[in-house]
């Protein structure tokens, strides 16, 4: 996870969030409920979440456009009835992977501080104070480590280390420490290694760690 820089609100919603917001509590039938809270789905509004996030997962940092179509993601759940009415709100959106985002990781769950929550959020937080990223020689594994309570709780429950994922960004850091290694005397292999290094660059938290 890297810290991410909000875009001004969708100028959509300026227009269109309290009268939908209106309308989504308004509604007293779950037909009703699920046609008035789909607009947060507009694709203005996914459109300015996929430049934000440069294509990436909000969490795991795994490059989504490519494959999918990515989840607009409510923060504070809009499943939750105590957030229902952040369905349209700007600063509750994010861009997530379809997994980070399903039932078996973050779902609508949302830890209050007694519970060790809230989760970290990549645009409110400063990830690097919450988590280490660090890549085991011995083990071989490039593993997010929670050093808080809230970065524990986050990792933990999106599920941060999953195998499929962390085998995935395990390549990665061990191509990256490879070109490392050139990157002294080869000016292409430096190029390479800074670009894994920028913002749109796949699990460039790990990359940031390597170099330093
Ligand atoms: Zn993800």
């Amino acid at each position: 996870m890297i810290k991410i820089q909000r875009s001004p609100k969708p100028s959509i919603l300026e227009k269109c969030a309290d009268q939908w917001t209106r309308k989504l509590l308004a509604a007293t039938t779950k037909k009703e409920r699920g046609k008035a809270e789909s607009k947060y789905r507009h694709e203005k509004i996914k459109d300015v979440l996929v430049n934000m996030f440069n294509g990436k997962c909000a969490y795991c940092e795994s490059k989504i456009t490519h494959i999918d179509y990515g989840h607009i993601e409510h923060f504070k759940p809009k499943g939750n009835p105590s957030y229902q009415a952040l369905t349209f709100e700007w600063t509750n959106l994010l861009l997530s992977c379809a997994v980070c985002n399903g039932a078996e990781h973050k779902g609508t769950k949302f830890p209050s501080a007694a519970d060790g929550g809230p989760f970290i959020n990549p645009c409110d937080d400063q990830p690097g104070d919450h988590f280490d990223f660090i890549y085991d020689q011995t083990a071989k594994l490039a593993t997010v480590i929670g050093k808080t309570t809230r970065g524990i709780t986050t990792e933990i429950l999106i599920g941060l280390n999953r195998n499929e994922l962390r085998a995935q960004r395990t390549r990665r850091v061990q191509s990256l420490l490879v070109i490392k290694n050139y990157a002294q005397t080869d000016p292409e292999a430096a190029e390479i290694l800074r670009q894994a290094t920028l913002d749109d660059a796949e699990y460039a938290a790990f990359a940031r760690s390597l170099i330093l």
